[in-house]
């Protein structure tokens, strides 16, 4: 796979050094790094795209802010990528609008918005999936008798920050992986934003936290903490389902809370991220936390 990566600021560093220093440094057919003091909104694009693009069939853009991510369908055009990745790690960088602008300027190339980057899955899109088979949303497979034996990850997020987390979660009681794992990943630093992202109703740093919780109650078959519905009291039929409206996970596309074929809600003990959002939109008060073990299928 040929790689070009359009890159800006610290964010964008960390994440080139981050992949080449995993192993993609030989599919990186081209690099461009753009300054981070360009202003917001940009008339005239033409100017700030490189001038000898090489052939790639997937484009990485991380880092850039406001109307400059438009150069990024037109590199793809240029090198003939009909796969793009732009991810995000604060709320300002692609509003809602500007990421319809430019889905609709390449109709014809696969263009994904991970909010944040390890929220990345697979799509359909051959060389987004081949990305995807070694980095995105977090995956690993753990060996415990009570305490973590031994940690394989097998699909880390771009950052790097899974293979620091799964070497430091060794040798600890598997009932307080959860909590551990996501202050490794605060520890190494998650360099995602702290400010509330609009859309969503949440953090982006917290979005990262959620993903590692998820990826190590998987691999454990149990979580320890989740948000409950009490189906005595859920009115699903009277609220407008705010519960679902509302949950940070559910507006990244997860299926954390559904509703069942009562049509009352249920929260996904595996991807609940614990926020608590949910418990305070509830209009009946159906919902509350829970400290226990919970099976994960
Ligand atoms: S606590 Fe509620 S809103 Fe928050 S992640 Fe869990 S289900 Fe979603
Ligand atoms: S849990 Fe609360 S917000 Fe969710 S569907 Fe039931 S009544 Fe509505």
């Amino acid at each position: 796979m040929k790689l070009y990566i359009i890159s800006s600021g610290k964010y964008g560093s960390r994440i080139i050094n981050s992949l080449a220093e995993m192993g993609l440094a030989s599919s990186m057919v081209g690099l461009e790094e753009l300054p981070e003091d360009l202003p917001e909104f940009i008339d005239d694009f033409e100017g700030y795209i490189p001038k000898n693009i090489p052939r790639a069939d997937l484009i990485l853009a991380v880092g850039l802010f406001g109307d400059i991510n438009m150069i990024v369908p037109l590199i793809a055009e240029k090198s003939g990528a009909k796969s793009v990745i732009i991810p995000h790690h604060d709320p300002a960088q692609v509003p809602p609008g500007l990421q319809s602008e430019i889905i609709e300027s390449a109709p014809d190339v696969k263009i994904v918005f991970p909010k944040p980057f390890c929220t990345l899955e697979p799509v359909g899109d051959q060389f987004i999936d081949e990305f995807c088979q070694e980095f995105g949303k977090p995956e690993m497979e753990i060996e415990s008798d009570g305490l973590v034996k031994k940690v394989t990850v097998t699909r880390t997020a771009p950052c790097g920050s899974t293979n620091y987390i799964a070497e430091h979660i060794e040798g600890i009681p598997a009932d307080e992986v959860e909590l551990e794992a996501g202050n490794k990943l605060h520890n190494y630093p998650c360099n995602a934003s702290m400010a509330t992202d609009p859309v969503v109703g949440d953090t982006i740093l917290h979005l990262a936290g959620y993903q590692v919780k998820e990826t190590v109650r998987r691999a454990l078959g149990f979580g320890m903490k989740s948000a409950v519905v009490d189906h005595d009291t859920c009115e699903a039929s009277e609220c407008q389902h705010e519960c679902i409206k509302h949950c940070p996970q559910v507006q990244i596309g997860l299926d954390t809370v559904t509703l069942n074929e009562n049509e009352q809600a249920v929260i996904d003990p595996a991807s609940c991220g614990c926020c608590e959002i949910c418990i305070k939109e509830c209009p009946y008060g159906s919902i509350e936390m829970e400290e226990r073990k919970f099976t994960i299928e």
